[in-house]
């Protein structure tokens, strides 16, 4: 990831370059091409088919009335900036690449390319983001059979669930004296890969895991999501373990976060604190943060985006169930940050809970930042914040803070996400029509199945 090493240097003991995109379904999809080939790569673009814009989570496609069918090309062009040796992959590099069409100019179904356009959108106001996302995971044993450390799962892809490791109390040292070897693994990996990690800990599930990062610009955070689980997997695999980032992995059971921290900029400053808003936002951080209030019922269809987010996105799981916002509260899908006080300059931020890791984190972090900069160009204001758990309030409590559910299923969330303007605008027909497309054909592919049935559909996939 520095940029320090020329490519040449970073691909030195690279003998295969992994390139790798997000679909409208999360699923990150991936071409390689032998090193020798990365010059060729950044200059043409790797061929690729459009379809997987209209691809679901169980790689069946549908069809969007502008992105759809077997018929077009599309050009794979890594970002050399970010190409990375994969540590926990010996001989393998990575890039996240940006899709073009075959004349070279941006391809409207680009996610990465929309990030980007968002933050553009916010520079031309003098404003810049400072974003991460939190990775939370389920390490297990295959299910099919334990297997030898360095070999591969029996069953990588297979959908029943893992046998737990890592079995202590939440939060706890056991897990961390069980994990150890893995954790440090892990903690190793990233460190090569450039990959400033802020902490690790055990989560509250058994086998569950958290991991947060450092914050960088949006398009890096979202590549960073990315190379992380790709990193996590892997380091796994070397430990004979399977990796779990779905919205629910156990039934019944906390499940796996996404949550995004988001800092809003004007120069050096950092605007989520020091002011006289509510938490000591300014004025426009809190425009900024109400934008997101607003906006969340649409922004679930983007930020919990498959069939099985509903299952994990309930009250008092710490998923943010509710449409409110709340200083350090984290019951509210919009938990203000003030962090400590001699770290509130820099790290000051909002975070969004209700978003897992089924998003495309491209898609999520553009999204997230139009909402937001819609907000400060309306001059928007917050309500008054909310402390402990909404779901404790009375329907009368909850009707007299303005508190509401946020969306229920994918239907409701689509539902939202059908009749907002500002989506559609911010993503644009071609790709706000493909994501509507891929959303309603996972409501109809799980129609008719059980809850274990979309939860281990959706295991093992992003
Ligand atoms: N696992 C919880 C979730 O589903 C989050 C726990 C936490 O606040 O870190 O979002
Ligand atoms: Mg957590």
């Amino acid at each position: 990831m520095t940029t320090v090493m020329t490519t040449a240097q970073r691909l030195a003991a690279a003998d295969a370059l992994a390139l790798t995109w997000v679909d409208n379904a999360g699923i990150t999809r991936v071409k390689v091409v032998p090193a020798a080939r990365v010059d060729a790569a950044a200059r043409h673009g790797v061929g690729m088919s459009p379809v997987f814009d209209v691809f679901l989570l169980d790689d069946s496609a549908t069809s969007s009335p502008y992105i759809g069918g077997p018929t077009g090309d599309l050009r794979l062009v890594p970002d050399l900036e970010m190409l990375t040796p994969l540590a926990a992959q010996p001989g393998w590099a990575w890039a996240p690449a940006d899709r073009r069409a075959q004349d070279g100019t941006p391809y409207p179904g680009c996610q990465r390319t929309y990030a980007r356009r968002m933050v553009d959108r916010a520079a031309a106001r003098g404003l810049r983001l400072r974003a991460g996302i939190e990775i939370e995971w389920f390490v297990g044993r295959d299910a099919a059979g334990a297997v030898a450390v360095g070999e591969p799962a029996a069953d990588p892809g297979g959908a029943a669930a893992p046998v737990p490791v890592g079995v202590g109390p939440a939060y706890g040292m056991a897990r961390v004296v069980e994990l150890s070897d893995y954790l440090r693994e892990l903690l190793r990996a990233l460190a090569a890969q450039g990959v400033e990690v802020l902490q690790l800990h055990p989560e509250y599930s058994v086998g569950q895991l958290e991991l947060s990062t450092a914050p960088t610009d949006p398009v890096t955070a979202a590549d960073l999501s990315v190379l992380i689980r790709a990193t996590i997997r892997a380091v796994g695999a070397r430990y004979g373990l399977v990796t779990s980032f779905a919205p629910v992995v156990y039934g019944a059971d906390v499940g796996n976060g996404g949550h995004v921290h988001l800092s809003l900029w004007r120069e050096e400053r950092n605007l989520c604190q020091g002011g006289q808003g509510p938490g000591g936002m300014t004025a426009e951080a809190e425009h900024f943060v109400a934008g997101l209030l607003r906006a969340l019922p649409e922004l679930c269809a983007i930020g919990a985006p498959s069939v099985a987010s509903y299952l994990r996105l309930v009250p008092s799981h710490w998923a943010g169930a509710y449409q409110c916002w709340g200083l350090e509260n984290r019951e509210a899908a919009l938990r203000f940050v003030s962090g400590a006080v001699d770290e509130r300059a820099e790290l000051a931020n909002v975070e969004v809970k209700c978003a897992d890791l089924t998003a495309n984190p491209y898609l999520l972090l553009g999204a997230l930042i139009a909402a937001g900069l819609a907000g400060v160009d309306a001059g928007a204001t917050l309500p008054p914040q909310v402390t402990g758990d909404p779901a404790l309030l009375d329907d009368a409590g909850r009707e007299a803070s303005g508190v509401r559910r946020l969306p229920r299923s994918l239907a409701d969330a689509v539902a939202a996400l059908e009749k907002s303007a500002l989506l559609r605008e911010a993503l644009g027909d071609p790709m706000f029509e493909a994501v509507l497309a891929v959303r309603r054909a996972e409501i109809e592919l799980f129609a008719n199945a059980t809850t274990e049935q979309v939860v281990a559909a959706t295991r093992f996939r992003h």
